[in-house]
């Protein structure tokens, strides 16, 4: 208890019962000279041979996101209910053990390339690229050690706001992909409740980049509920049909009138049976401009809770969380099952590196990637 007083008292922060308990685990840093009311950091441990930090975002509604520099996950985003109940509202652990134990993607970010690449092999000009095949016969999010299991350099704002940049380099032929790759990846809690995630990229060498985020949500804040009855609306008029390894077939094909329109909001266990192993799909996004733009939202109407996703790329993997089969637990010792949460992840289409009529996800020298996607929560009374 002294030590959750001092926690509190440190970072001042007024929080709930629930979000210290989260924090049961971690242990101040008193040396951080990032210390802010904004931005704390607390020790989570070692990994690699390197400190593994826990860092929380507060914002002036209390809303906090806790972000580690383990993967640069997001391990919680605590916000009220509409009855002003505060939890989390994305799927994590509060102790570093917990994503130690490779459960798949919490929160974490994702690259050199998130999704699929067909049987781990893709060209540039001439040169032949393989990678491992960590997913059946295909490549799937960066490889055996992605950047969802690297360390990350954690650098908080000076200003004053709630925000974080995590760096990382990638060497070049780090899981087989060419090119040494910089790579950043900006946090900012908004006092609006948004958590924007801006990415940005350089390379000495032409290689492939597809960074994502993959937090799990559930918005009832318990993932003993599932997501069934929650509604989701997407903006996409087509969405990439996939073959048994859950690579795309090339083809655009139209949702129009089935289990993928979702260009009205539909329940989403309305029509999964309908959809083999449940969703894992591609949405082409019907974009108006090339700026940040609302492309999908989620709502749960018992919470109150919705979730608005802004992005620029022009994909939304929405993966109805149909592998979760229960062989992980909540830190609180809660299975998580089937459907306990889902993913949308905002990125170009899987399996680009080998589909010349998808969108370029090459990145050369000199050119900078940069893409941007905001999560908002909203609570409607
Ligand atoms: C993929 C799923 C995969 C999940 C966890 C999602 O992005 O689309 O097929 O099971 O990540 O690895």
């Amino acid at each position: 208890m002294k030590h959750l007083r001092q926690l509190i008292t440190v970072t001042m922060i007024t929080t709930t019962i629930l979000s210290a308990c989260n924090n049961a685990a971690e242990k101040k840093d008193d040396t951080s000279a990032a210390a802010s009311e904004k931005v704390s950091k607390a020790d989570w441990g070692e990994a690699d041979g390197k400190k593994v930090n826990l860092y929380t975002l507060t914002n002036k509604n209390g809303v906090q996101v806790k972000i580690s520099n383990y993967g640069a996950t997001v391990t919680s985003w605590v916000t009220p209910d509409r009855k002003g109940n505060k939890s989390s509202v994305v799927l994590g652990f509060d102790s570093l053990s917990g994503y130690l134990a490779r459960p798949p993607y919490f929160g974490a970010t994702i690259g050199r390339y998130g999704n699929r690449i067909a049987k781990g092999s893709f060209k540039i000009d001439t040169a032949t690229y393989t990678l491992a095949k960590n997913n059946g016969e295909n490549h799937l999010h960066g490889g055996n050690k992605g950047f969802d299991k690297v360390i990350w350099d954690a650098t908080p704002a000076t200003d004053s706001t709630a925000s974080l940049t995590m760096s990382y380099l990638s060497k070049d032929g780090e899981e087989g992909y060419p090119g040494n790759l910089k790579v950043a990846v900006k946090f900012t809690l908004t006092d609006e409740n948004e958590l924007l995630i801006d990415y940005s990229a350089e390379t000495d060498k032409t290689t492939v980049v597809n960074l994502t985020n993959h937090s799990y949500f559930n918005l009832t804040g318990d993932v003993s509920k599932t997501i069934l009855d929650h509604t989701l609306q997407v903006n996409a008029d087509k969405y990439t049909p996939v073959d048994k390894g859950l690579i795309p077939t090339g083809e655009l094909k139209a949702v129009a009138g089935g289990p993928f329109d979702f260009l009205q909001p539909h329940k989403i266990g309305e029509r999964i049976a309908a959809v083999d192993g449940g969703y894992d799909h591609n949405f082409v996004l019907t974009r108006e401009t090339k700026e940040l733009e609302l492309v999908a939202t989620l709502s749960d109407s018992v919470s109150g809770r919705s979730l608005e996703v802004y992005t620029v790329e022009p994909g939304l993997q929405f993966y109805s969380g149909n592998f979760l089969d229960g062989s992980f637990k909540t830190s609180s010792g809660t299975a998580i099952n089937k459907y306990a949460a889902l993913c949308l992840e905002t990125q170009h289409f899987p399996d680009s590196p080998n589909q010349p009529a998808f969108p370029t996800t090459l990145l050369k020298p000199g050119e900078k990637y940069h893409t941007v996607t905001k999560y908002k929560v909203v609570v409607n009374k």
